[in-house]
Formats: structure tokens, C-alpha cells, sequence
């Protein structure tokens, strides 16, 4: 039997179950996974206070209790999430604990302070349960460029989790965790969650807090959550969201609007729903057979609610993938200049100067594929060709912006797949740059223009049996639209949950 979040939180209540024995149970499933010829390799550690943290939550449940029930109902309602263990993606800091962003050149690194992000889930109730694996420094779209191997899809071990928060969605998936945190550039959330087949949520740009998080490209990066169903994403993101005095491009959001009890869209009445769906992302030549039959039919469920839908016209789309890379390049060189050798992890020395000294450190320390991008980073900021590529990639951008918000007027959402394919086999695109890019056709507009959207699992591809995700974006901070369309998808599509072990 499956559990979510509400599930687990009843029994954690009842004393069912222990934070303790989840933990535990995680624990097990990850030194087990480690001898396995193909591990998983989602978890890079279990954090050593793990258990002790989930003790922690443990006692404070049982003293409650002995003070009665409506201790433990003033309890949770303070902490919601207490004892609930959380996979956390290796490029957010926890306090003391080790960071790399699956980097060489963060070797040895230990951050000094918490995400705010974390601060905020622990202020909960929730412990974190360890740091998971990525593409290098959340560059890549199926967490192979790591320098500790990549993560496989726990649906099936020869395909690629997706990335680049591939061990995050993968320790949820085969539920060693009940939850995770991704980061998402360009869709690092959405694509692993279609790939692995759980829900994953981008979040309007500043509804998270970015202090703690390791830059890739700043105008576009944000925390996104994955979790087996939308309760398990609102929740914490009702944790996480709200103005934070250290990021001053976090949203000022009361957090509450997420906190009560998810409702389906209009009570489960769809017909009012206006949908659109972008022309340009149906008839892409890269879109997969599977994708397609799969998105065929939820558009038909949707019209079977009495959702109008309406195909749309939205040619700028088409440059979106251009737009994405040479802006989020360009500021990935920018971001990484900070690695040099000196400030943090790896330094390589051989006494010759500090030139010497960065340029050593950062090419043994940085792999191929991210300095193929500082290097093209650095190319379309240059003096000379900025003009031809880094002023048009923000013209497109603004354009994407412009017509996103014009359609939003319309439209209550647009609805399309959350990659052109599902999962691909290990090894198949790691070599071609191209492809792997082309991976982030449909994710990049949504990040672009700042908005929220959701990666569904909507079935799995007649041909593999690999999941399939479709993605519900909206305009600025609509998350709690998206989530309740989502729950009356998920009422009528069940989704599964973690393993309440001894309930
Ligand atoms: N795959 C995209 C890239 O490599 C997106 C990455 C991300 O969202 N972090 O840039």
C-alpha cells in the first residue's frame, strides 16, 4: 500500500509510525541500493544527524501525546511537516554538511549556513534526509555530466533519471524520501518528474527563496519541489514560500493561501476552464509518438470535463531553447568566475602565480560540458558579438514575456507535454550536446517568462512503459490554480506514495 504526505502525517499523529523508522527505512533502501550492480546512485549521502533529527521530532510527538490530543493538534498545526524526511539536490546548502554541486571543483566544500529554503522546511517539522545527485552544476538534462555517475530512472535502471535534478526526483520516486528539492533553470524539476513519473513544480520566479542556492543562471533559476501527489508539493511550498530579507527577488506571500486542505479546481468542475495549447509545441518534428498519444488523451480528458481548449499561435515559442541558452550561458560564466580556487573547495596550486593558480583549478576542477559553456557563455557576452546573440536571446525573452501574459488574459492555462520524449537510455546523448539540449524544448518558455507550471504524470509511452508528464503552466503566481486542476487530475488518476513501513 501507498501513502502521501496527509497519510503519513495521520499516522506519525496516531503513533502508527516514527519519524524514526521512515528515516531508517530510507537509510536501508540506500546502502542496500549501493550494492546493487545498477544502483540507483539518487542519495550522494545520508546525512549523519538524519536519525538523530527524526529522534528529535519523535520525542516532541510523544510528549505531546502524553499531554493529550489537542497537544498534538497545536503540534502539527505549528509544524506540518514534522518528521518527514526530504531529499535535498546537491546544490543547496544544509548547514555543516558537504556541497558540490556533483563538481570536482567543490571538493571538500562545507556550507556555513542553510538555505532558507531548508531553514524553513526544519522550522517545520521536516528533516532533511540527504544530499542527492545532478548534472554539474544543474547543467544537463539527464544527470550523467556528474562526477559521481549518473542516476538511473528507478522505472527502469538502463533509462536516464533526467536532470539535472535526477537524484532528487529519483530518491522520491522509488521512495526513499518523501518529497524533494530541485532547482530548475530551464526545467531541471519538471523533466526529471515526467522522466521518473512524479508531480514536479516550477514556481513563479521569487516565490521561493533563492539564499543558499548555488547560481546558474539568475534571472531564471528557482527551487521547485517533487513530490507522488499535489498535496505533497503544496505543503511545503505553504513551508518554503514568502519574502525572505536575504533574497531581494523573493515575493512577499503569506504562505497560508497553500496551508488549508487542497481543493479540486472549482469543486471538481471543470467546465468553465479555459485551456490553450501552443500549435508549436504539437507539430515539432521532435515530439514522440508516445508523448503524443499520451497528450492526446489527456486533452481528451480535459474535454470530456468541459474544459474549452484552444489551439494556439504563438510563434516566438519556437526560439525559445535559443533564448534560454545563450541567457542562461551568458550568466553561467558570469556565476562561475566565482570558483577560481581561492574562495571555495579545490584548489590546485603549483606555485607559479595565481594565474596559474585559476586557470589549473578551474580546468581540472570544472568537467567538459561546463566549461563548454563558460566558454560559449563568455563568447555571446563579448564586446564584439554580444549584440548578435546576448541582446537578441533578452529581445526574444521579453517577447515570450509580452505574449505569455496576452494569451494568460485569455487562458486560464496552456497545456502541453513536459518534454518532447520520455526517458532515453543511459549513454545515448551524452556525447551529443545537441540532443541533449533539444531534451528542454517544451520547459524553457516557462522560465523565460517566470511563471509557474506542473509537471503531471499523465501515463506511460505504449512502446518503453516509461512515464509520460504533461505540463500545466499558468500566469505569475497561479501555483494554487495549477495544483488544484492538478488534485481533480489526481482524484480521478491515482497517484502513488511513499511506503508507510509498519502502518
Ligand atoms: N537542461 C537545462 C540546462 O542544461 C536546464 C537545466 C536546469 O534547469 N538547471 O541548462
Amino acid at each position: 500500500m501507498k501513502y502521501t504526505i496527509n497519510d503519513i502525517r495521520s499516522h506519525l499523529k496516531e503513533g502508527k509510525i516514527t519519524s524514526f523508522e521512515l528515516v531508517k527505512k530510507s537509510i536501508e533502501t540506500f546502502e542496500q541500493d549501493k550494492k546493487s550492480a545498477l544502483a540507483l546512485n539518487a542519495f550522494l549521502e545520508i546525512y549523519d544527524d538524519a536519525l538523530t533529527k527524526a529522534k528529535k521530532c519523535d520525542d516532541e510527538i510523544s510528549s505531546a501525546r502524553s499531554a493529550g490530543h489537542d497537544a498534538v493538534c497545536k503540534l502539527f498545526a505549528e509544524k506540518p511537516l514534522l518528521g518527514l524526511p526530504f531529499a535535498v539536490k546537491d546544490n543547496i546548502s544544509v548547514k555543516g554538511k558537504r556541497l558540490t554541486c556533483a563538481s570536482k571543483i567543490l571538493e571538500g566544500y562545507v556550507a556555513p549556513y542553510s538555505a532558507t529554503v531548508i531553514s524553513r522546511l526544519e522550522a517545520s517539522g521536516a528533516v532533511p534526509l540527504g544530499r542527492c545527485n545532478q548534472d554539474e552544476f544543474a547543467m544537463g538534462s539527464s544527470t550523467e555530466y556528474s562526477v559521481y555517475g549518473p542516476t538511473r530512472n528507478p522505472v527502469n535502471r538502463e533509462y536516464v533519471s533526467g536532470g539535472s535534478s535526477g537524484g532528487p526526483a529519483a530518491a522520491v520516486a522509488s521512495d526513499q524520501a518523501l518529497f524533494g528539492l530541485g532547482t530548475e533553470t530551464g526545467g531541471s524539476v519538471r523533466l526529471p518528474a515526467s522522466y521518473c513519473g512524479i508531480y514536479g513544480l516550477k514556481t513563479t520566479y521569487g516565490v521561493l527563496s533563492r539564499w543558499g542556492v548555488v547560481a546558474y543562471g539568475s534571472s531564471l533559476d528557482q527551487v521547485g519541489i517533487l513530490g507522488h501527489t499535489p498535496d505533497d508539493i503544496a505543503q511545503p511550498l505553504c513551508a518554503m514560500c514568502g519574502k525572505d530579507f536575504y533574497d531581494d527577488t523573493s515575493a512577499d506571500l503569506s504562505g497560508k493561501e497553500f496551508l488549508s486542505e487542497l481543493t479540486p479546481y472549482n469543486g471538481g468542475d471543470l467546465s468553465k476552464l479555459k485551456i490553450a495549447i501552443p500549435r508549436q509545441f504539437l507539430e515539432n518534428k521532435g515530439l514522440d509518438a508516445d508523448v503524443e498519444a499520451v497528450f492526446k488523451s489527456t486533452r481528451k480528458w480535459f474535454e470530456e470535463q468541459g474544459a474549452k481548449i484552444a489551439d494556439v499561435d504563438i510563434p516566438v515559442l519556437d526560439a525559445s531553447i535559443a533564448s534560454y541558452y545563450v541567457i542562461a550561458l551568458a550568466e553561467a560564466a558570469s556565476n562561475l568566475s566565482r570558483f577560481d580556487g581561492i574562495r571555495y573547495g579545490l584548489r590546485v596550486d603549483p606555485g607559479e602565480g595565481y594565474d596559474e593558480l585559476y586557470i589549473r583549478t578551474r580546468s581540472e576542477g570544472f568537467g567538459p560540458e561546463v566549461k563548454r559553456r563558460i566558454v560559449i557563455g563568455n563568447y555571446v557576452l563579448s564586446e564584439q558579438f554580444s549584440g548578435d546573440t546576448y541582446k537578441k536571446g533578452m529581445t526574444v525573452r521579453a517577447r515570450i514575456q509580452r505574449e505569455m501574459a496576452k494569451l494568460f488574459e485569455s487562458y486560464d492555462i496552456v497545456l502541453c507535454p513536459t518534454c518532447p520524449t520520455t526517458a532515453f537510455k543511459l549513454g545515448q546523448k551524452v556525447d551529443d550536446p545537441l540532443e541533449m539540449y533539444l531534451s528542454d524544448l517544451y520547459t524553457t518558455f516557462v522560465n523565460l517568462a517566470r511563471i509557474p507550471s506542473l509537471s503531471v504524470p499523465a501515463g506511460k509511452a505504449a512502446s518503453s512503459g516509461m512515464p509520460v508528464g504533461i505540463q500545466f503552466a499558468g500566469p505569475m503566481f497561479s501555483e494554487l490554480k495549477l495544483l488544484k486542476i492538478a488534485k481533480s487530475w489526481d482524484n480521478s488518476h491515482t497517484g502513488c506514495g511513499f511506503p508507510c513501513q509498519g502502518a
